[in-house]
């Protein structure tokens, strides 16, 4: 592993997370019980939603998602190619068929809900908005687009945990949100994730389908309630443990300081890199507040080479990242649906320039300073 200078990420993990942990491994009970159930309220309290249902990652949390939601063989669900590869996975995994849609362009990485509304078909069942890098997709519109086509709105929030915008908490306005808790996001557990529902019997027959569909839990069997349960679905066991869920409450807690300062970083990003020619900050038209900041992504001037540019900032001890290579063209997807290079051009385009520079609430105006100091002296764009 190279010993970077300033990582691409980095948890922030104090003695309370270490404190956390101890306190599970003293009380006796390591999988989701007390301490689940109370992250569950309060992540639930701080996104202003009546509860959340916490899960073991966040690809379970999207799974439980397209499950609740019946999705199966003949349906359609129309995503972004632009995202981790996981919510395509589970919809394809569930037997629908993911629809690869176009983000908006350089300046914006969400989905542009024009395009979706061009997939469309009598198939489609459901659309999924990513807030890329913690910056909110077109809402609004997409919430519009849904209502009037009757489709599920799903919201990838793995990368905004906990985020108010102007439209609303990001995973909460559309029917169900996902989110991530992976080890390099946000609120990091290690693995961990969570769903919430607009419609309560949803979000309870996530809970159910979380635990094998047991209509009596283990918890519940452990405190000497019924012996014996019925099975009323195919369920999974994406239980989180509570040891993630003991990290999680301290993380949750951590959070608000926490997007002050990735917001801070933002801000001295935007600030130092403004001057280099070509270069697109994406999203700059949003207020900085309106986002959780999980990734600094900058889109490179057509003709850059961005792998030799990669490998000047390694050498200079800095980690930078692709977020993400396109879906459509991973050999699964591109042979199971027929699609090529040409299939998505602004995808492409915006997939093959695409960077992301460190950001974690350990970057400070000093390491900004050297990130965009070596960018800086590594540009040459195209000409
Ligand atoms: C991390 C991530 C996921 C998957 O979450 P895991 O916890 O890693 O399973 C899904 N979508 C997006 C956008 C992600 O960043």
């Amino acid at each position: 592993m190279t010993d970077w200078k300033i990582n691409l990420y980095r948890p922030e993990l104090t003695a309370a997370e270490t404190a956390a942990v101890t306190e599970v491994m003293t009380s006796g009970w390591l999988s989701a019980g007390p301490v689940t159930r109370d992250f569950e309220a309060r992540f639930a309290a701080a996104l202003g939603v009546d509860d959340a249902v916490a899960v073991s990652n966040g690809t379970a949390a999207l799974h439980l998602a397209v499950l609740a939601l019946g999705l199966g063989p003949g349906d359609e669900v129309i995503l972004p190619s632009l995202n981790f590869v996981s919510t395509a996975a589970v919809v394809s995994l569930c037997g629908a068929t993911p629809v690869f849609a176009e983000v908006r362009g350089d300046h914006d990485l969400c989905v542009d809900p024009a395009d979706m509304a061009a997939r469309i078909t009598p198939r489609t069942r459901a659309l999924v908005a990513v807030h890329y890098g913690g910056y909110a997709a077109e809402l609004p519109a997409l919430a519009a687009l849904a209502r009037r086509h009757g489709l599920a709105l799903i919201e990838d929030s793995a990368h905004a945990p906990a985020t108010p915008t102007p439209h609303g908490v990001l995973g909460t306005v559309g029917d169900i949100g996902c989110y991530s808790f992976f080890a390099t996001k946000n609120l990091a557990m290690g693995e961990g994730g969570a769903v919430v529902a607009r419609d309560p019997a949803v979000r309870e027959r996530i809970r159910r389908l979380r635990s094998h569909a047991l209509t009596v839990g283990a918890q519940d069997r452990h405190r000497g309630g019924p012996s014996l349960y019925d099975v009323d679905a195919l369920g999974l066991n994406y239980r989180p443990t509570e040891i993630a869920c003991a990290i999680g409450r301290v993380q949750l807690d951590a959070l608000p300081a926490a997007a002050q300062r990735r917001q801070e970083a933002v801000r001295a990003y935007r600030r130092a890199l403004a001057g280099l020619p070509g270069l697109t900050l994406p999203f700059a038209g949003h207020r900085v507040e309106d986002s959780a900041h999980h990734l600094f992504p900058v889109v490179l001037p057509e003709g850059t080479d961005r792998e030799q540019l990669q490998e000047r900032l390694r050498a200079a001890g800095i980690q930078t990242g692709v977020h993400y290579p396109p879906t459509h063209l991973f050999t699964a997807y591109r042979t199971r649906l027929g699609l090529g290079p040409g299939s998505l051009p602004v995808t492409e385009s915006v997939t093959r320039r695409q960077l992301s520079l460190p950001l974690h609430t350990g970057i400070g105006p000093t390491e900004v300073e050297q990130v965009a100091e070596a960018v800086s002296s590594a540009w040459q764009p195209a000409r």
